[in-house]
């Protein structure tokens, strides 16, 4: 029974294969390296080999990396919001005849969208927009 679902399932959507990504919406079989998986109900299924697998776990992590905004220090390290972090080279700032100096400690960073992804505020220059790589997690 599950084999005829599987293959009826499979010529539905065969013929959207060729004006659509598959491989690119649904990872690969990871027993047979199928690039045709389709969802089916909460499983993604290998038209090929017939192995189903949870989707969750990938929807789970797609969902992360595509909403939530990631930004990283000099590090590496995942910052957020509300951290603490510590500029690791001094800065030029426009207007301002003084850098940023290397040691700054700038306390409650907000992080944002774009070029400069930290928005903050520095003791002595007031509302500012950082690189998150000039800078490592207190
Ligand atoms: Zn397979």
């Amino acid at each position: 029974m599950w084999v005829s679902q599987i293959i009826s399932n499979y010529f539905l959507h065969f013929p959207n294969k060729s004006n659509r990504s598959v491989m690119s919406e649904f990872p690969p079989c990871p027993k047979c390296k199928s690039p045709y998986t389709y969802e089916s109900g909460l499983l993604l299924t290998c038209p090929e080999c017939g192995h189903e697998w949870s989707a969750e776990a990938v929807k789970a992590e797609e969902s992360s990396s595509s909403d939530t905004l990631v930004v990283k220090d000099s590090n590496g390290a995942i910052l957020q919001d509300g951290d603490t972090v510590v500029v690791i080279k001094d800065l030029p700032v426009k207007g301002y005849s003084k850098n940023i100096k290397s040691g700054t400690k700038v306390k409650n960073i907000r992080l944002t969208d774009g070029d400069h992804n930290i928005d903050c505020k520095v003791d002595g220059f007031g509302a500012m927009a950082l690189k998150s790589i000039f800078v490592r997690k207190a």
